[in-house]
């Protein structure tokens, strides 16, 4: 999960060194407002708690497409190139629960997203 501010100026997402689960978590580590200075436009732009929002980190989205490559290219290559039953289980068995932990994963940042941004300061 990322804590970010959006830019004024550009509309660029900043994101925060932060971690805090709810907004007053994160009204204590920063005070009354956090300012942060855009990459891309350089304008910088003060933020207080409330306007602070959370995100899903872009290793867990890479992590989700990448689980939902491999299991199109398990199950396609599975279907045209294994014959034998027994392999296909096999794989499939060493896949599952790895596709079961990073929707597991995934659904608990989602709702740590939810509650955070739920949250007020
Ligand atoms: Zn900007």
């Amino acid at each position: 999960m990322i804590v970010y501010g959006v830019c004024k100026s550009c509309h660029n997402h900043l994101s925060l060194n932060v971690l805090a689960d709810t907004r007053t978590e994160l009204s204590k580590q920063i005070g009354a407002s956090i300012s942060k200075k855009c990459n891309r436009c350089g304008v910088t732009t003060t933020f207080a708690a409330n306007q602070l929002k959370a995100k899903l980190s872009k290793r867990i989205r890479h992590a989700v497409l990448e689980v939902a490559i491999v299991g199109v290219v398990i199950l396609s290559s599975a279907y045209y190139f294994l014959t034998d039953i027994t392999y296909i289980a096999l794989i499939i068995a060493l896949y599952t629960p790895l596709a079961i932990g990073y929707v597991w994963h995934t659904r608990r940042n989602f709702k740590l997203i939810d509650t955070f941004n739920r949250s007020k300061a």
